[in-house]
């Protein structure tokens, strides 16, 4: 088993999610509201504007780009253009 670090809060958990299970709720919620707002006004705005206007604080939004999840949701807006 392998210990990951979560990039929250600094604790050490075991399973393979982006962050640990205490901070899985907020980082899901914080995740969705990101990818409605890049829906909503696309993917234009620095991460301080978007971080302002969605609270999400820049670290993690600099998180959130890298998820798997973005990505393959940015192909999906792609695919809507
Ligand atoms: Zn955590």
């Amino acid at each position: 088993m392998e210990l990951n670090k979560c990039s929250r809060c600094g604790n050490f958990y075991v399973s393979n999610t982006n962050v640990c299970p205490k901070c899985s709720a907020k980082d899901n919620f914080e995740f969705s509201n990101f990818k409605s707002y890049v829906q909503e006004n696309g993917f234009e705005n620095s991460l301080n504007t978007i971080s302002n206007e969605t609270g999400i604080t820049v670290q993690n939004l600099n998180r959130f780009l890298e998820y798997e999840d973005f990505q393959n949701f940015q192909k999906t807006l792609g695919n809507l253009n």
